[in-house]
């Protein structure tokens, strides 16, 4: 009788890293880190600048050797297929100059023996409007819809997007996370880097916050918000509160703008107490606590710098 219940192929998660390890000379880049990540989810892989994302995507993605440590796709070490199946947009790729919108994405898609549906293609990533545009004439989101296109050319099981938004104004951020839920919802696997803790909210399932090479947190966000951030998160003007000030029975934190943070989980009381310490409070914020949050519960340290 077999000791271990058989799983059916798709339980296994579609990938699994194990004591992913990737030290450079000087420094340590990823730090033994393993997660799982199931079919038809969005992961992801957040931190600050340097935490090391780009440098775990980019080992999975088998672009740079890892140190050590496992990798398996769909239960097995990557083989060919990986490289036929997966799509990968990097972060600050060039386009082809002197091509067009619609020759660039041929191009792309002619790599492959499995091709997307190149018009499922262009609808999907809202190209129809600038087909015949030359590369060096679109926007910055219409240039992340289009590595986006290109990435999902060979119509990937599992594709990876590293900061995807970075750089993006609301409006085309918003597009492109239109976009993410699609793919989701037609079942692809999405892998992304972010250090924007709303887009990581807003569209993954589960989530990996790094630091230095660790993972500090990781499981489904809501849980870990739920776990960690029960309260609301207050912020004041940075004058209101210093070291001469009586102490509050709450942490509070000095943000890099200098405004105060104080994450509570009982709003009430800690109102009350900052009423009787006579702080003025005419531009207090309360919010709810959020993924940001966390990280400032988690480090001690502000997101972003
Ligand atoms: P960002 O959000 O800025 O892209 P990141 O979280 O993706 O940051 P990585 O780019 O993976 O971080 O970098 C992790 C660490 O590894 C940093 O300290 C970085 O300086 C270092 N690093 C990255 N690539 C190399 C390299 N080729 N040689 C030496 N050190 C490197």
């Amino acid at each position: 009788m077999a000791l271990i219940a058989s799983r059916s192929p798709m339980d296994i998660p579609i990938l699994e890293i194990q004591n992913l390890t990737k030290h450079y000379a000087e420094v340590k880049a990823v730090d033994g880190i393993s997660f799982a990540i199931q079919r038809g989810t969005c992961f992801g892989l957040l931190g600050p600048n340097g935490a090391g994302k780009t440098t775990t995507m980019e080992v999975i993605e088998g672009i740079i050797p890892e140190t050590f440590g496992d990798i398996l796709y769909k239960g097995a070490p990557r083989g060919e297929s990986f490289t036929q199946e997966v799509g990968i947009q990097l972060q600050n790729t060039e386009l082809p100059l002197f091509l067009t919108v619609e020759e660039t994405l041929e191009s792309f898609r002619n790599l492959y023996t499995q091709r997307a549906n190149k018009k499922s293609l262009i609808a999907a990533c809202r190209l129809e409007e600038i087909l015949k545009r030359d590369n060096r004439k679109i926007s910055g989101g219409q240039k992340q819809r289009l590595l986006l296109a290109m990435a999902l050319a060979n119509d990937p099981d599992l594709i990876f997007l590293d900061e995807p938004t970075t750089g993006l104004d609301p409006q085309a951020r918003r597009h492109l996370w239109e976009i993410v839920e699609n793919l989701k919802k037609g079942g692809t696997t999405v892998v992304l880097t972010t250090h924007y803790m709303e887009e990581a909210q807003n569209l993954c399932d589960e989530i990996a916050i790094m630091d230095h090479g660790h993972i500090i947190a990781t499981g489904k966000t809501n849980t870990l918000l739920d776990a960690h951030c029960k309260g609301a998160s207050i912020t004041l003007p940075g004058t209101s509160i210093d070291s001469g000030t009586a102490p509050l029975s709450t942490p509070w934190f000095r943000l890099s703008d200098g405004r105060i943070s104080i994450q509570t989980e009982d709003l009430d009381a800690t109102l009350r107490e900052l009423v009787a310490m006579n702080i003025d409070l005419s531009r207090i914020v309360v919010s709810p606590q959020t993924l940001e949050d966390l990280f400032l519960k988690l480090t001690g340290k502000a997101l972003r710098n």
